[in-house]
């Protein structure tokens, strides 16, 4: 990964979907913090693409919205606004039709020349993922997909909705570009405590160490959201939970926690170790789904729905480093709490020479807290003051914000737009990444999907997820970790 005080050559940001809200809540307000912090050169320029017509002033008057309300550089400290807004144009036009990339490719040329862009070009998509192959094919036919400068495509998630049709999107893509062109992404790898991992494990000699089958007992891996399905509904239902995040977000953690150090720090030497682990994943055969009471009366959910909003994998990488040890990944939506932490519980000492009873003293767990309040826990036995000896559990505790100050933490898309600009690919998904993920997920759909697969297990909204979820691992002999180091 590069460093962050790159500045990437100028270049021309073309957004297709740009009407929407992907483009306003997140890439608009992370370029503007960009273009604040210094990171985008000045006369680096947005050309938003999509359906809708609207006027330059119109477009932008609703992207300055977005930025007052979502950009970490809030318009009132940061004085770029009016300049940078110059620099934002709008092409409206239909993603299916030629002419709409003659125009295009007219305007990146006047930018090449007056602005001096040096035929550099970021093409992002966020549109619905059913029109990525068509925006791809006509990029090729109107011959962007080559440039005097360099020509990178970024790819929104989802990518595919199995393993066949991510692997024709694959093909699809690089019937145009060559895979050194094409950043698919994954907001999660963008957050800098998801990247955090990589410096917890290999910027310190004590973990790396215990790091393995000798010493721990098991991983939990929770994304747990608040909030239930909203208006995605309609998407989600379709999608459901593995799709939606375990395909994407929790193999990527799951990578990130098991991976061999890379011999070099570079994209695709840390893929290559990604990918071993993904390859190493046995075929999952416990499992739990559930649905949150309530979830088949939201508008945009067919009656009756199986989709499961929640889910809890227990995976085993079958490597020499990982054999025997459990990996418990688990998400879902409608939960007690808003959290994202990878828990790695250690194995109980092998004997304990006090008087105090074993089962009462509690393994050490390393919680390595990715959200809300990004940092670490380390749990570890002290001794209580007083006569005798008895222990009890406490804590070593880490805080971002209090170590780095509250707003030092980049937003995952100002990191990853840069990335993709300097030609940085270490966060962004491979072909063969993507693949296996899905590999992974598909048989656990097929499974689901058989008629004397174990039913749905329902929960109340506002818990932590079925009581079966809870009972899974009480039956293998460990308990839930929830609030970073706090043991519930
Ligand atoms: P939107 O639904 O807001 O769509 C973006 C734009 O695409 C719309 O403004 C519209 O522009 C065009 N569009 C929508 N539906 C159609 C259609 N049926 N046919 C043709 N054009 C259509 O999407 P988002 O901005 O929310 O997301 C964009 C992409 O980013 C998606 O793939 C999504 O999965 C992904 N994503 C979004 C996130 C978010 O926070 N919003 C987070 C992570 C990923 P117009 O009609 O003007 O052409």
């Amino acid at each position: 990964m590069s460093p962050r005080t790159l500045t990437p050559a100028p270049a021309t940001v073309v957004i297709f979907g740009a009407s929407g809200d992907l483009t306003r809540r997140k890439l608009i307000p992370a370029l503007h913090t960009l273009r604040c912090e210094g990171f985008l050169p000045p006369n680096s320029q947005v050309l938003g693409v999509a359906r809708s017509s609207l006027l330059d002033e119109t477009f932008r008057d609703q992207l300055f919205l977005g930025v007052q309300d979502y950009s970490r550089a809030k318009p009132g400290v940061c004085a770029q606004w009016n300049v940078f807004q110059d620099r934002i144009t709008y092409l409206t036009g239909d993603y299916g039709d030629p002419e709409t990339y003659q125009r295009l490719a007219e305007r990146l040329t006047q930018f090449d020349a007056g602005a001096g862009t040096e035929g550099n070009r970021l093409f992002y998509l966020a549109t619905p993922p059913t029109l990525y192959p068509t925006i791809v094919e006509q990029l090729g036919q109107a011959g962007l997909h080559r440039s005097p400068g360099w020509t990178h495509i970024v790819i929104e998630k989802p990518f595919g909705h199995d393993l066949e049709s991510a692997h024709r999107l694959n093909e699809q893509v690089h019937i145009v570009f060559d895979e050194g062109q094409v950043y698919r992404i994954d907001h999660y790898l963008g957050k800098e405590t998801v990247q955090n991992i990589l410096a917890l494990r290999f910027a310190n000699a004590i973990f790396e160490p215990l790091w393995n089958r000798n010493y721990v007992d098991h991983v939990q891996i929770t994304v747990a959201e608040e909030v239930d399905v909203g208006h995605r509904a309609g998407y989600y239902d379709q999608a459901g939970v593995l799709r939606d995040m375990f395909q994407n977000h929790l193999l990527q953690l799951l990578t990130l926690t098991a991976m061999e150090p890379p011999a070099l720090f570079e994209a695709d030497a840390l893929r290559d170790e990604k990918v071993k682990v993904l390859r190493a994943v046995r075929r999952c055969t416990q499992s739990i789904r559930g649905q949150y009471e309530g979830y088949r009366a939201e508008d945009g959910v067919a009656p009756g729905s199986e989709t499961p909003t929640y889910a809890l994998l227990r995976l085993f990488v079958d490597n020499w480093r990982w054999q025997g040890v459990p990996f418990y990944l688990r998400s879902g939506k409608s939960l007690a709490a808003k959290t994202t932490e990878i828990a790695v519980q250690f194995k109980r000492v092998p004997h304990l020479f006090f008087a105090s009873d074993e089962a009462q003293i509690a393994p050490n767990v390393l919680s390595l807290c990715l959200q809300p309040d990004e940092g670490m826990h380390l749990r570890f036995e002290a001794k209580e003051p007083g006569a005798g000896m008895r222990t009890r559990s406490v804590d070593m505790e880490f805080h971002y914000a209090e170590d780095f100050g509250a707003t030092a933490l980049p937003e995952a898309y100002e990191r990853l737009l840069l990335d993709a600009m300097q030609g940085d690919a270490s966060l962004f998904a491979r072909a063969d990444e993507i693949e296996l993920a899905w590999s992974i997920v598909d048989p656990i759909l097929a499974d689901w999907a058989e008629p004397d697969a174990p039913a749905l297990a329902f929960y109340e909204p506002g818990s932590w997820g079925p009581v079966e979820a809870e009972r899974m691992l009480g039956e293998q002999g460990r308990t839930w970790h929830i609030g970073c180091g706090g043991h519930r």
